[in-house]
């Protein structure tokens, strides 16, 4: 058993006071194998009374000051990149030969990015008759979820670094592990204390004492909406910024004509990495009526094609989904899609063959889905994709932006014009053409109820800066 004993707070380890411990449960074999401290909220005091007294020098110290700190700790984390890879395939499941490219080596470079950023903060804008400077926003509070374990964390501790600003982070109760080793290698690197600040539990004992907090300036949140929602009323009452990064159900647009068999191998393949479980899946895939049935058919083929099992396999494509909580939530989905007429093309609700435990769950395809369907209007959060079919470019576009979501969304085209021109017609805050690497650099976020705020790059970082305009006089 993995005992962490003790959470992070004002650059100490300390026991949660409230003496208690959650335990975490690996969901490829359903055997507990860790345990880490519950917090209480006056833990969430203590540690926001740390990152207030931590600011006023902080938010001082020069961005390469700052930048050499954030390249320390990128280079602890790439030193310890194994080890995370393994933690996090171990508490959710991701097998473990993909953890360390998108779970770890990936974050990394994100965070590299904002070490090169922080100059960004010095910079100033002489305008006729003012000058525009930014301050770091002050204290934040980070609250992330369980799919990219210390992705999500860098998405947020990376800018508040890079800008001078001080957090507290409450990761996901099943996937705190990463973010001991992320906090193990703050006080390696000498972080100042209070700088960054970890406490481990429930969201929903803590996560009020977090929103609602007077000393916390700025709230990030990655997660569901209903939660996240829940977070900006709380944090209203102090006019708190909040930035939201919540569902999705995206949109895959296959242009008329388009080189089908590419663009389906593609979808299948980026809908069911992670076992699904991303709020940028691209979870309907539209495709002409004249090019329907052949995309079906590919669908079946690729999705039969991926192995499925024992996360520390090197030739494992899916693992288990990340408890079996979501495992059942899940399987409902495909009995609700069975039960709305859509077409099962593969995959369903049975566990998949010689796989008895673990929270495994077959690639699914479904086809003759409509948008009016739950399982084409909800995030179902796992190895499902939908096949839609439309007309024309017209209806393709109409039915890839009725959906109350946006933070995603992708085109397959054979020329640049029509790439260009389906993409600018989409609502969301990203759209992949031909099926792109993910960027780091890029600024990523959603439309309509997927959320608020942007996230990574320079768009990233201004999220958490106020710009002050000082207007000159005589
Ligand atoms: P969730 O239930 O909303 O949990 C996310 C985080 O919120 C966890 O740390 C959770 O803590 C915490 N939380 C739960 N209840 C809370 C409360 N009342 N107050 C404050 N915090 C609370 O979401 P999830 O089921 O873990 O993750 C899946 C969802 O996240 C999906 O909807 C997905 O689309 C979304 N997501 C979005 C993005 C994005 O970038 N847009 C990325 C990943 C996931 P506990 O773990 O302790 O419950
Ligand atoms: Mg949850």
């Amino acid at each position: 058993m993995l005992e962490y004993n003790n959470i992070f707070i004002d650059g100490q380890w300390v026991p949660a006071c409230s003496g208690e411990f959650s335990t975490l449960v690996n969901p490829a074999t359903e055997e507990a194998f860790a345990r880490v401290p519950a917090s209480h909220p006056q833990d969430v005091d203590t540690a926001v009374a740390a990152a207030r007294r931590a600011f006023p020098a902080w938010s001082r110290t020069s961005a390469a000051e700052r930048k050499g700190y954030i390249d320390a700790i990128c280079a602890g984390l790439t030193e310890r990149a194994d080890e995370l890879a393994s933690l996090i395939s171990q508490e959710m499941g991701i097998p473990v030969h993909f953890a360390k490219g998108i779970q770890v080596n990936g974050p990394i470079q994100g965070l590299s990015i904002f070490g090169n950023l922080a100059h960004t903060m010095e910079e100033e804008r002489q305008e006729e008759g003012y000058l525009v400077v930014r301050d770091p926003i002050g204290v934040c509070a980070f609250i992330t979820p369980w799919n990219f374990p210390l992705f999500q964390v860098i998405a947020k501790v990376g800018p508040a670094l890079a800008a001078g600003c001080t957090s507290v982070l409450k990761p996901s109760e099943q996937t705190p592990l990463a973010c001991f080793v992320f906090a193990e290698i703050c006080e390696q690197v000498g972080l100042p204390a209070g700088v960054f600040n970890l406490v481990t539990g429930k969201g929903s004992v803590m996560g009020d004492a977090l929103s609602t907090h007077p000393e916390v300036d700025m709230v990030s949140f990655t997660g569901s909406t209903e939660v996240g929602v829940q977070i900006a009323k709380a944090a209203a009452g102090d006019v708190k910024r909040v930035c939201q990064e919540l569902g999705g159900k995206s949109p895959f647009v296959v242009a008329p004509g388009a080189n089908v068999a590419k663009a389906i191998k593609y979808v299948v393949k980026d809908s069911m990495f992670n076992s699904g479980q991303m709020c940028v899946q691209l979870s309907r895939v539209l495709v002409h009526e004249d090019q329907y049935e052949e995309a079906v058919e590919v669908a079946r083929t690729v999705a039969e094609s991926l192995r499925i099992g024992d996360p520390t396999d090197r030739g494992t494509f899916l693992g288990p989904l990340s408890s079996m909580r979501a495992r059942d939530s899940v399987v409902r989905y495909i009995e609700k899609g069975v039960a709305e007429g859509a077409r099962l093309v593969t995959g369903g609700p049975e566990r998949p063959e010689g796989l008895e435990r673990g929270a495994y769950v077959k690639p699914t395809v479904f086809a003759d889905v409509t948008n009016d369907m739950a399982i084409a209007r909800e995030e179902i959060f796992g190895p499902v994709l939908c096949l839609i079919k439309y007309r024309d470019e017209d209806e393709a576009v109409r039915i890839a932006n009725d959906t109350e979501f946006g933070l995603s969304s992708g085109v397959w085209a054979e020329d640049r014009e029509t790439q260009l021109r389906i993409a600018r017609q989409l609502h969301a805050g990203q759209v992949k053409v031909n099926g792109p690497a993910f960027s780091f650099a890029a600024p990523f976020g959603g439309y309509k109820k997927s959320g608020n705020g942007r996230e990574w790059g320079a768009s990233g970082l201004v999220e958490y800066t106020e710009e002050k305009a000082i207007l000159l006089g005589g």
